[in-house]
């Protein structure tokens, strides 16, 4: 590692500022899990192919329910095969580690970081998880976990007629829905902690930014916060990217071109060797 780097790593661990983490995609897979925007994400319905960015919206919730589940249900099936590899371990070292200095906002839907040891509490699930699903009519705004019987399916697998009750809200006996933030949604603070991720963004003294390209809106705005803020912004990412180019030419950023699961391993033992 840069001589450099590993001073700033080990300052900030011997002070009191607050570390935040924000990844996306590319840890998951580094777990093998596709991205979705791939040949993988393709779904067909009848004659039709449709895309991730259709399938994944309330539009097609709404004109085909059934169909946006089974696509769901498989998607939990490839999430619940996969495993939490080292850069998820070390996320959750690092969690032990800082405490209350610590949070994780993540846009992955896969649940690998809770699995892997995070706690519910640090972790700002901002798109949601796959695992868990919501009344479609909102009767309750509760979140509950996906009947284990429906979990593990694959492509294409129809659903019986058990499949479709434990569907069913318990509450109001409405459909349920995926508890995941679709392209034509809005973020809010009740399921996806929008404020909360902000807030953060504004005490953060140091960010890493792991396989995310940046995509999406609230990602961008909470680096954008911290490098307004003179924070220091450390991308780690196989390819070159925006946040990339907004560390390297923020006040104290890295690039890091690497896997996560071999740079957040290295990073937490320096953060270690200081703390311990
Ligand atoms: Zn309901």
């Amino acid at each position: 590692m840069d001589t450099h780097l590993e001073k700033i790593l080990q300052d900030f661990a011997k002070g009191s500022g607050r570390l935040t983490i924000l990844t996306g995609a590319g840890i998951s897979a580094e777990s093998n899990i596709p991205t979705f925007r791939g040949p993988e994400g393709y779904w067909t319905i009848g004659s039709n192919e449709y895309q991730p960015q259709e399938m994944a919206t309330y539009r097609m919730f709404k004109q085909k329910p059934e169909e946006v589940w089974k696509w769901y249900l498989y998607r939990i099936g490839v999430c619940k095969k996969a495993l939490p590899n080292p850069g998820h371990h070390a996320l959750v070292y690092m969690e032990t580690l800082f405490k209350d200095r610590f949070t994780l906002i993540t846009q992955n839907v896969d649940n690998l970081h809770l699995r892997a040891g995070n706690s519910l509490e640090k972790t700002f699930q901002i798109h949601g998880n796959v695992f868990f699903m919501r009344c479609a009519d909102e009767c309750k705004r509760s979140v509950f976990p996906i009947p284990k019987h429906l979990t593990g399916r694959e492509k294409n697998e129809t659903l019986t007629e058990t499949d479709r009750q434990l569907l069913i809200c318990p509450h109001c006996d409405s459909r349920t829905r995926p508890h995941v933030l679709w392209f034509d949604e809005m973020y809010n603070e009740h399921y996806y902690r929008y404020h909360s991720a902000l807030k953060v963004a504004e005490e953060t003294e140091l960010l890493l930014v792991v396989g995310t390209s940046g995509a999406t809106s609230l990602p961008n705005q909470v680096v954008w916060e911290v490098k307004h803020r003179n924070g220091i912004i450390i991308d780690i990412n196989i390819e070159e990217n925006p946040f990339s180019n907004i560390a390297i030419n923020s006040r104290q950023g890295f690039f890091i071109k690497q896997p996560s699961g071999k740079a957040l391993p290295d990073i937490f033992q320096k953060f270690k060797a200081v703390m311990e």
